[in-house]
């Protein structure tokens, strides 16, 4: 059985793995204001209906950002870029027909609209969008990204409030050897794989003095087993040898490990040990760009980079946040931008499915009223609806 492809926190093997990361789009700049004819009055596009308190004031940072484009404040022509796109060239026309001036605005592509749906803390699936402002961060000071970037993990705690490690695990050793294999597949793969491994060798000893050949055959359904065989075998060495059996709590001894790097390291401290950290797998980095938290594309420096905009203590948690959105709405290929409920602050809104019903129908697991991913997974996520995962086999 092949192994499915998640992007899962694990170190990639040695192939080197897919990026699935897709660089989101640079924001299009608002016309200058001197280019833009008098444009009929509107309704201004960014602003958001009164209706949702709470969604409004959301709204708030981007609509910040929005005020700095002239072309988007004054016209809602304008943030309708598609109208005012048509006619770049077509300045004399706009000085002679003032009142068709929408058309004539000199290639105007305004901020892009955003549809805002409301907070969800349920596993239920986020209503239909309720309102449209305008997200730009470009040219956002330091300041305005840090508040937008908590703001967007206060908000994702509320929808995923049960958020947790996807991967079954009763201490660090199995923590550890289960980050390990879920290089290259999904978390589910791995938790029906690992209860046959730990009742056969519960302890870093026991696994150490197991024969390799029937360690990959209950290794094979998590895809290359053989070099997991080898890797959870040497590391359960390692324990034994370096650390008398135990997993170490400091990043600087896990990451001597063989088959743990610091992302492993990172899910080991933060989620058995109660320790700091940040996950920078390839959902983190996929979000982080969409989000302009930062342009960098080596874990290292994004780990940097995020961590700078959080407290320490929200490490954790931020990456559960993020690695959550990553696997239920915002997805590799196709986001569901339309059932999304952080489209405010997000500056890729559009990036994919916009429509509400079709974006619906892309959401996974809970949010798709479907299993989790752990087939033990915590009370606050079955008191919320969420159901466990089935074992191998069963479905
Ligand atoms: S789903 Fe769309 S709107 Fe939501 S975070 Fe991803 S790119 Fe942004």
């Amino acid at each position: 059985m092949s192994a499915e492809r998640d992007s899962a926190v694990g170190e990639q093997v040695s192939d080197g793995g897919r990026k699935t990361a897709k660089k989101a789009a640079p924001a299009k700049k608002a016309a200058p204001a001197k280019k833009a004819a008098p444009a009929k009055k509107a309704a201004p596009a960014k602003k958001a209906a009164p209706a949702k308190k709470a969604a409004a004031k959301k709204a708030a940072p981007m609509k910040k950002a929005a005020a700095k484009k002239p072309a988007a404040k004054k016209s809602a022509a304008a943030a309708k870029a598609p109208a005012a796109k048509k006619a770049p060239a077509k300045k004399a026309a706009a000085k002679k027909a003032p009142a068709k001036s929408s058309a004539a605005v000199k290639k105007a592509p305004a901020p892009k609209k955003q549809v805002v749906a409301p907070k969800k803390a349920t596993v239920s699936v986020p209503a239909a969008p309720a309102k449209t402002v305008a997200a730009h961060p470009q040219g956002e000071s330091r300041t305005a990204l840090v508040r937008r970037a908590r703001r967007i993990n206060r908000e994702l705690a509320e929808v995923y409030p049960y958020a947790h490690p996807e991967l079954d695990f009763e201490n660090p050793f199995q923590l550890v050897v289960a980050t390990v294999l879920s290089a290259q597949t999904t978390d589910l793969r791995v938790n029906q794989t690992t209860p046959a491994l730990f009742a056969k060798y519960p302890t870093p000893e026991d696994l150490a003095a197991a024969n390799p050949e029937e360690v990959e055959e209950i290794l094979r359904p998590t895809g290359f087993f053989r070099a997991k065989t080898k890797s959870v075998i040497g590391l359960s060495k390692a324990l034994v040898e370096q650390f008398g059996g135990e997993v170490p709590d400091r990043l600087e001894d896990l990451v001597k490990l063989p088959g743990v790097g610091r992302k492993t390291a990172f899910v080991v401290l933060g989620n058995a040990f109660g320790r700091p950290g940040i996950t920078v797998d390839t959902h983190f980095q996929r979000l982080v760009r969409r989000w302009k938290w930062t342009d960098e594309t080596d874990p290292d420096k994004i780990e940097a980079a995020v961590g700078a905009l959080f407290p320490k203590s929200e490490w954790t948690d931020l990456s559960h946040h993020v690695i959550w959105h990553g696997r239920r709405i915002c997805h590799a290929r196709k986001p569901a931008c339309g059932a999304c409920p952080i489209t405010h602050l997000c500056p890729s809104y559009g990036e994919g499915e916009t429509d509400p019903e079709k974006a619906k129908k892309l959401l996974k697991y809970e949010k798709a009223g479907q299993p989790g991913q752990r087939l033990k997974p915590p009370q606050a996520y079955l008191d919320a609806g969420g159901k466990p995962a089935p074992p191998l086999g069963a479905g």
